[in-house]
């Protein structure tokens, strides 16, 4: 399920790896910004700047605990993507990251492997990545870049860095810096990872009970007999963006990705388990509190909101929501200007006439870098044996993202409901 992870401390079998991937990106991403913007060129996508901290440090490198190599990877591209058309500050990007050295590990929710940690205010998610899944993302950046800025309201993974940690012993560690789809401080209820696919989709319904908090798949979706409600309007601009991503997505040969699905229930609210949400520095029973803004100038901008932000997490008694404002990060920050993620910083579902309902979508297309190789060619035709071709999993790209598109306008009020999809 969203967001339960484990605060990295000192005795961390990663804490290691967290202080470098932390203190290289604060580094070579203030070392970049530091610079007068230009134009990009064609060279800034296969850029890479280099750098080796070690304990005495030199003049480009201050001295870090650690001896690692570190990589920025097309620095410049990340950082138009990130100002121009992601809409983050550069200040508040790198104080969100690096201000305090503070992750939560959620582990490998998947099985690929992949770990995914946490900003201290839950904004940002770096997942770490298989070598070839960053080879790909290189050699996709100049198309990705070109989507992202003629579509501003993609729901494609953002991208904000992508970078390398080399260890002493040789070992490298790819990472790349998104987005985190689920808001801070509000309750996910249920989550959904959709594709599309029918065979092996279901988490058993057993363990759900269990578990409220588990990702759930595409058989449990149809099973619980869930649409998502939208209004003529928003179901045509999804649909419209839905099929723009995924016309991509398939001209990148890539499959394996998945629309997720989170569900805010506003009755419901954040009274059952506020705290998975929070890092463990907030008090457990702290009530998500909705104050007004404080009046003092200044209070809102990105380097006061950090600043509190910190406030609160070295001292969370003193600066406890009680006293000061937590920053609506909900609706403030870079998500007021994406029209998938307005409303709360998601989606409000909305009846027939475009009247609000009581639920509000955390949507987004994740897991985006699963190039159609020989590997998944060959898994293909093992499962292909077993169970109707076109049913599983790893169908070729073309195949992969219109299975993909039809089933995503399905599930819309007002579409199959996957009904299509149960009885095929
Ligand atoms: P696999 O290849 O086995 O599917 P993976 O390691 O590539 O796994 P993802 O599919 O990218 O992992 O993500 C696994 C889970 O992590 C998702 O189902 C979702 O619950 C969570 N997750 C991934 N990306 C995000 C995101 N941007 N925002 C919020 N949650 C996310
Ligand atoms: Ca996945
Ligand atoms: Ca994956």
């Amino acid at each position: 399920g969203p967001l339960v992870g484990n605060l990295i401390g000192e005795d961390h079998v990663n804490y290691v790896l967290m202080y470098n991937m932390l203190t290289g990106i604060r580094i070579a991403v203030s070392r970049c910004q530091a610079k007068i913007r230009r134009p990009l060129t064609p060279d800034d996508y296969t850029a890479r700047h280099k750098y080796s901290f070690d304990i005495v440090g030199n003049e480009l490198t201050p001295s870090a605990k650690y001896d690692f190599k570190f990589k920025d990877y097309a620095p410049w591209v990340f950082r138009e993507l990130r100002e121009d058309y992601f809409h983050l500050d550069p200040a508040d990007y790198l104080l969100s990251l690096t201000a305090k050295y503070i992750l939560s590990e959620l582990g490998s929710p998947g099985k690929s492997g992949s770990f995914f940690y946490f900003s201290r205010d839950y904004r940002f998610i770096i997942k770490t990545i298989h070598r070839s899944e960053h080879k790909f993302l290189r050699k996709i950046l100049p198309k990705y870049y070109e989507h992202i800025k003629t579509n501003p309201h993609t729901l494609l993974s953002r991208f904000y860095g992508l970078h390398r940690v080399k260890l002493p012993h040789g070992r490298k560690i790819h990472f790349v810096i998104m987005n985190n789809l689920f808001p801070p401080h509000r309750d996910v209820h249920e989550t959904f990872d959709l594709k599309g696919s029918t065979v092996g989709r279901l988490y058993p319904e057993e363990k759900a009970k269990e578990n409220p908090r588990a990702t759930l798949k595409d058989l449990n979706w149809i099973s619980r007999g869930k649409v998502l409600e939208l209004g003529p309007e928003k179901r045509a601009l999804l649909t419209e963006q839905l099929r723009r991503d995924s016309e991509l997505l398939k001209s990148l040969h890539v499959m394996d990705y998945s629309l997720l699905v989170g569900i805010h229930n506003m009755r419901r609210g954040n009274r059952d388990n506020v705290r998975s949400n929070t890092l463990k520095v907030f008090s457990p029973n702290m009530p998500v509190m909705r104050r007004k803004p404080t009046q003092v100038k200044g209070a809102s901008s990105p380097d006061a909101i950090a600043l509190r932000r910190i406030m609160r997490e070295s001292d969370p008694k003193r600066f406890g929501s009680e006293t000061i404002k937590l920053p609506d990060e909900d609706t403030a920050g870079e998500r007021q200007h994406f029209l998938f993620y307005q409303d709360e910083g998601g989606l409000r579902a909305t009846d027939e006439v475009n009247d609000n309902m009581d639920t509000i979508y955390y949507l987004g297309i994740i897991d985006t870098l699963t190039p159609y190789t020989s590997l998944k060619k060959l898994e293909h035709f093992w499962k292909g044996l077993s169970a109707d071709r076109h049913k599983i999993s790893p169908v070729p790209p073309q195949e992969y993202g219109d299975r993909f598109f039809s089933f995503m306008k399905a599930i819309m009020r007002g579409g199959e409901g996957g009904a299509r999809f149960k009885s095929e």
